[in-house]
């Protein structure tokens, strides 16, 4: 009745999109659901494609990637003060290692798993997140070298995430990548991979690729930038979100419709109900802002106050020709005729990312 389908070939010409515009490793970021896209297709679909390595933020969300049957290289870096770096070196999840205290915890897990553990340093260069200072690097490179001449620890990668603050902040935090590169190397350690781009950097600026980038929204289709759609940076959007009409109704000039009557009908016309509503992530505040949805292939706009579980649409010019259980499409790619979700994104004053990732657990997610 609600579904999400996600279009693996997307997925993968996507990646595919990256690799060829990089030619690096593509490190494909599927943190919070894969952006509300189902973690394991898209980790599945990445691997398809010739990720080297898929990225969560959290532990849980990497092992669960594991217990879902995802065999190739996770990372994740974003730790929980009790996180069990135990489990991580078990399941072989490779780590973001942000402060002394993480590595130090690393290298106990190591050694009571009696496993090499893998990690890759993660530096604030600027973004005032986690990831070890300036400040902080010599001591963490020093006690990183001992321990991978010790075979305690692989690095794998060095790896930073930019502000997208402008083009002077990305040359003044990749400034300081170069120079974090420089001393890391000092202390005697030579990561395989350096990544510092999103897919802002990995669309829009090719002198911050290094040998790897690490994406997240361009993977799923979906444009970075406010001012570029999908199409014209060559992704294709890999969600479209599906329901059905559930009632038809015909209704007089005058009718009131939802709650609050915040729409009312000037003239005769045919509403159709759809279930879907802001449980399942369809912005409440969207009503009377002029959405639309596609109604068996034709665009149709929303009328009325969006309820937890369900919408209208105002279908009259299409009537005659309706029949429950009709497509109905409420984002997906522009090019095949679907609104596309950056509109909603607009009309909520927000990013394509957030609408995305907000897509409700009742929305079943089904890989196409
Ligand atoms: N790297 C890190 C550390 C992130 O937190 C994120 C997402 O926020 C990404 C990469 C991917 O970003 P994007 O979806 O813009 O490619």
């Amino acid at each position: 009745m609600r579904v999400a389908e996600i279009s693996v070939p997307a997925i993968r010409h996507n990646v595919t999109r990256i690799r060829e515009l990089t030619g690096g490793a593509v490190i494909v970021v599927v943190k919070g659901g894969g952006y509300g896209h189902g973690a394991a297709i898209a980790a599945a679909a990445a691997f398809d494609a010739g990720a080297e390595i898929v990225a969560t933020a959290d532990l849980e969300e990497a092992l669960a990637l594991r217990d879902a049957g995802i065999a190739g290289a996770i990372l994740c870096w974003l730790h929980g003060v009790r996180a069990d770096f135990g489990d991580a070196v078990a399941a072989d999840i490779e780590l973001g290692i942000s402060d002394l205290a993480q590595l130090e915890k690393l290298a106990s897990a190591a050694l009571s798993q009696g496993k090499r553990a893998t990690l890759h340093l993660k530096l604030d260069t600027g973004l005032s997140r986690n990831g070890a200072s300036p400040d902080a690097w010599d001591a963490l490179f020093a006690r990183t070298a001992e321990l991978e001449a010790a075979g305690t620890v692989r690095v794998r990668g060095v790896f930073s995430h930019l502000a997208n603050a402008g083009d002077e902040n990305d040359r003044l935090q990749a400034a300081r990548f170069d120079d974090a590169i420089a001393r890391l190397a000092a202390a005697g350690v030579d990561p395989e991979l350096k990544h510092l781009a999103a897919s802002a950097a990995t669309l829009a600026s090719p002198h911050l690729h290094y040998n790897a980038v690490r994406v997240g929204v361009a993977a799923f289709g979906l444009s970075p930038f406010a001012d570029k759609t999908s199409a014209q940076l060559g992704l294709i959007p890999a969600m479209t979100l599906r329901s059905e009409i559930v009632a038809l109704r015909g209704v007089p000039a005058g009718t009131g419709v939802s709650y609050g009557f915040n729409h009312v009908c000037e003239t005769p016309t045919t509403l159709a109900l759809v279930p879907v509503g802001y449980a399942d992530g369809m912005p409440r505040a969207l009503n009377g802002s002029g959405a639309w949805v596609t109604v068996a292939g034709e665009p149709r706009p929303i009328v009325g106050r969006i309820g937890m579980d369900q919408f209208i649409v105002d279908v009259g010019p299409l009537a005659g020709r309706l029949s429950l259980g009709d497509p109905v499409v409420l984002f997906g790619d522009p090019e095949r005729g679907y609104p596309p979700v950056e509109i909603w994104a607009g009309l909520m004053r927000t990013i394509n990312y957030e609408i995305v990732v907000g897509i409700g657990p009742r929305v079943l997610r089904v890989p196409v």
